[in-house]
């Protein structure tokens, strides 16, 4: 059994799960199976919260096969509004068609629910090994703007343009959640990424904005460290870095790095945080068009992400059993799928999870 020091601590902020505590069981929650491998794995997740009587009703919504003109996307706007109202969610992998003239989807939901944070623990398993056994960090990446703000153009043929936003509001938004949460899990240190020698306003503003936000934390370490460098560095000792803070593109990147350090991207969960105490979670990963509906996907990743929504919710006590059996079934080393060098399909690999709940 996974002992509690081992384990991986995949919970987000306690104080924006208070307004759940005096919500009438059974809780709802919205879900998007999404798409490729998505609908296998939340299929997976529906599965295993049967199996631990997890006291929670999906309010479940596709992706629509029309763009919906409220949202500009292909996310109907009664799917939005079901966030909005359940407050809590989670999201399966949504493909991005390349250069169709609408809205990403995760875009649009980063966007109109204002989802200012994506969180992104990333653990050594127990277990499971790799080169590493002591990687424990955070990557807290800004979520709304940067590179992703969907701002590009062409300005004459031959010549493209893209935009990089980056503002004082949502900089500071960022860094407060990055320091609230190092404080509220007992971390030292936040590292604050950035390309500030190149990018001298945007990143310049971004950590401008974290030295800000480190003043009021005094008990806290605050660095900077430097895109490049920081790859190297996690490369060679991840276990050097704590809580990372960092704009959406750096942090989309470094997530999968991070990924790749602890056993790939069917392990790392996520969850995107908005205004209002909203909760989204989703895994780290894409559709993974190669591998859908094959049987073959890993659904560690969203059932972890998962357990951080349950957290979220305060639901411990189940948020525990179920990691417990994620990580038991890892380390038992029996039932494995191909990502981690097993033989097992998504569907006997669940089963084995409900068999140790
Ligand atoms: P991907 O993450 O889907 O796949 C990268 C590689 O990892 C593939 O070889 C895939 O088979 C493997 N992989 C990913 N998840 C796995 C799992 N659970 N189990 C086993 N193997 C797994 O990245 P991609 O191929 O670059 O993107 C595919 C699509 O997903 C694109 O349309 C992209 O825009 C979209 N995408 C969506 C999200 C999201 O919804 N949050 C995130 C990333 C990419």
């Amino acid at each position: 059994t996974t002992t509690a020091a081992a384990a991986p601590n995949y919970s987000l902020l306690a104080s924006a799960a208070r307004a759940f505590s005096s919500a009438t069981t059974p809780i709802t929650a919205t879900l998007f199976p999404g798409d490729g491998i998505g609908p296998e794995i939340a299929e997976s997740v529906k599965q295993v919260f049967k199996a631990a009587e997890v006291p929670i009703e999906w309010e479940e919504h596709y992706v629509g096969t029309e763009i919906d003109p409220r949202t500009q996307s292909f996310l109907t706007w009664e799917s939005l509004e079901s966030v909005r109202q359940n407050r809590v969610g989670l999201k399966g992998p949504m493909a991005t068609p390349i250069g169709k003239g609408h809205r990403s989807l995760n875009l649009t939901l980063r966007k109109e629910l204002n989802l200012y944070a994506n969180v992104r623990p990333c653990n050594s398993l127990p277990g499971y090994k790799t080169r590493y056994d002591d990687v424990n960090l955070i990557t807290i990446r800004e979520n709304t703007e940067g590179e992703y703000s969907g701002l590009e153009h062409q300005v004459v043929r031959g010549v493209v343009e893209s935009l990089k936003i980056i503002t004082r509001q949502a900089s500071l938004r960022v860094a407060e959640y990055a320091f609230h949460y190092a404080k509220a899990h007992g971390r030292e240190r936040v590292s604050a990424i950035h390309k500030a020698n190149i990018m001298q306003k945007t990143d310049g503003l971004f950590l401008k904005c974290c030295r800000e936000v480190a003043e009021k934390y005094p008990e806290i370490t605050y660095e900077e460290v430097v895109i490049d460098n920081c790859c190297m560095m996690l490369v060679k000792n991840p276990a050097f870095f704590d809580v990372l803070v960092m704009p959406n593109l750096y942090g989309d990147i470094i997530s999968d790095l991070c990924a790749g350090l602890v056993g790939g991207l069917g392990l790392t969960p996520s969850c995107n945080i908005g205004e209002g105490g909203i909760a989204l979670a989703e895994a780290v990963h894409g559709s993974a068009p190669d591998i859908a509906g094959k049987n073959l996907a890993n659904p560690t990743a969203l059932l972890l992400s998962a357990v951080s929504m349950l957290r979220h919710l305060e639901l411990n006590d189940k948020a525990d059993k179920i990691q417990d059996a994620i990580l038991n079934t890892i380390a038992g080393g029996k039932y494995r799928t191909a990502d981690l060098g097993g033989t097992s399909s998504t569907t006997d690999f669940t089963k084995a999870i409900c068999d140790h709940l």
